[in-house]
Parts: structure tokens; sequence; C-alpha cells
């Protein structure tokens, strides 16, 4: 069990990357905070965990308030004793994210306030926290977007993920001589509900799949399996770094017929 004793807290656990990672950590010996803004979907998936013979608790909570996330954080040291693990991971994809000229002002707000600002204040309020537990790891999620450009324009979602990658970069810096590693994950596209709403049409789907070598979207448990790799101890010796879980799409100019 590569999470045996250890508290780990990831945001938007109630679906998609954050389910499978929390189903994935605490079948690996995690207890799991499990917060999501949806109380519903989270709640089963704690439900889910605890018939497997694990251990979670849900808390509701919206990542983009900073009460939210001082609460969660309290809350997960209160119920377990330590917090050893983030995966600050709840994000947004909105539909009406475009170009430049025709994003509107509040869907470009709302995107950096759950994506960015989600990011920091789950940081913010988690360092102290590890630091009291002798340190511990970060795993921010951000995305490939964020280090190609797409001509399927989501320009406030681009923007906000290569936000992730350079606060990430950073923080690690700042936190390596403590013990408090902080890492990128950058999933490829993915089979979740989030993208399969963006790409409502045959025709948007394949556009986006021409450019995977493998041919196919991703699974949310093959980015589950990054993340792990990410909080547990198997990753000591990285921080700062951004991992790519794409199907290749990042490393190709051409895709295989
Ligand atoms: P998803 O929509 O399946 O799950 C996201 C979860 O976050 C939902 O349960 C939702 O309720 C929760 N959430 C939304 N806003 C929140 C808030 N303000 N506070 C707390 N919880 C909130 O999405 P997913 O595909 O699993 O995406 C997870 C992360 O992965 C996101 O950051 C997303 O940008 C990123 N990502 C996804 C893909 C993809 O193809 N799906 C690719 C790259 C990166």
């Amino acid at each position: 069990m590569r999470l045996k004793n250890k508290v780990a807290l990831i945001t938007g656990g109630g679906s998609g990357i954050g389910k499978a990672s929390c189903l994935l950590f605490a079948k690996e010996g995690a207890r799991v905070v499990v917060v999501d803004i949806s109380e519903e979907s989270a709640a089963m998936v704690v439900e889910q965990i605890k018939s497997a013979g694990g251990d979670a608790l849900f808390l509701k909570a919206d990542v983009s308030k900073a009460e939210d996330c001082l609460e969660m954080i309290r809350a997960a040291e209160e119920a377990y004793g330590q917090l050893n693990i983030i995966f600050n991971n709840a994000g947004i994809m909105d539909s009406n994210d475009d170009t430049a000229e025709t994003t509107d002002e509040d869907t470009w707000d709302r995107t950096m306030q759950i994506n960015v600002k989600g990011v920091w204040l789950g940081c913010k309020y988690a360092i102290p926290a590890l630091r009291r537990a002798g340190g511990g790891s970060i795993v921010n999620t951000a995305s490939f977007v964020a280090r190609l450009g797409a001509a399927t324009a989501q320009i406030a979602y681009t923007t906000s993920k290569g936000a992730v990658l350079a606060f990430t970069r950073e923080l690690a810096v700042i936190h390596a001589r403590e013990n408090i590693r902080v890492n990128a994950l950058c999933p490829g596209p993915l089979k979740t509900e989030l993208l399969m709403k963006f790409l409502d049409t045959e025709a948007k789907k394949n556009r986006r799949l021409i450019h995977i070598p493998m041919g196919r979207f991703g699974e949310a448990v093959e980015i589950a399996k990054a993340a792990l790799f990410l909080a547990s101890d198997d990753s000591s010796f990285m921080t700062g770094s951004e991992l790519l879980v794409d199907g290749g799409i990042t490393a190709a100019y051409v895709t295989p017929e």
C-alpha cells in the first residue's frame, strides 16, 4: 500500500479524475477527504470507499472561497489528526469559453476564480498543515493545453492552466527545503463529463482525436494513477515538475493515420 498512514484531501472528488483518485488513494491505504461543491456525488464516492473497507469523509466546499478552503483543511486535520497530501484538482471548462474576442467577462472571471484562485487557496491553507505533519505532497491539476495552443478556442481555460504551471513551479522552489513537494499533473483529453460536455458533437470529438497519437481519449483512472505517483513517496525526488499524461498529444507534429 503506497499511501498507508497518509491523509489525502482531493478537491473535485465527486467526479472524473477526482473520483478515480479518491477511490485509488483509499485502496492504497490513505484516509481520504473528498471535497466537492456537489454534495451528492461526493457523498456517493465516500460510500463507495467505505463499502470497500476504506476510510473517507466528505466535505462540501467551493474552492474559490477562502473560508471554505480554510474550513476543509481544518476539518481534515480535526478528523484525521494530520494532512499529508492535497490534490488541487477541482476545475471547470465553461461552454461559453471561446476566443479572446468572444469570451465574456463573467466566464473569464469564473474560470480564474475556480481554476487558479482555487488552487492557490488550497495551497495557502494546506501548507501550514503539511508543515505540521513534517512535510507532504501537493499535486495541482493543470492540462496539456497549458503547453499547446488549440484551435478549438477556450482562452480562459488555457490561460488558467498556464497559471497553474507557473504557480506550481514557484511554490515548489519556495518550499523545497521544508520537505513539501509541489508538482503539476497535465492530463490529455479524457473521456470525462467535463470534456465530453465541451466537445458536444462528433465533429468536435473527432477534431480533437486526430491529434492524439494513441487515437483515443484517456480514462480518468489513468490520470489517477499518475496522481498517486506524485502524491506518494515513489516520486520523492520530484518537485516543480509537469507530468504529462496525454496519449502522446504534446509529442506529436503529425499523428499516424
Ligand atoms: P469533472 O467535471 O468530471 O469533475 C470536476 C469536479 O470538480 C466536479 O465534481 C465538480 O462538482 C467539482 N467542482 C467544480 N467546481 C468546483 C468548486 N468551485 N469547488 C469544488 N469543487 C468543484 O472534471 P474532470 O475531467 O475530472 O477534471 C478535473 C480536473 O482535470 C480539472 O481541473 C480539469 O480542468 C482537469 N483536466 C481535465 C481534462 C479532461 O479531458 N477531462 C483534461 C485536462 C485537465
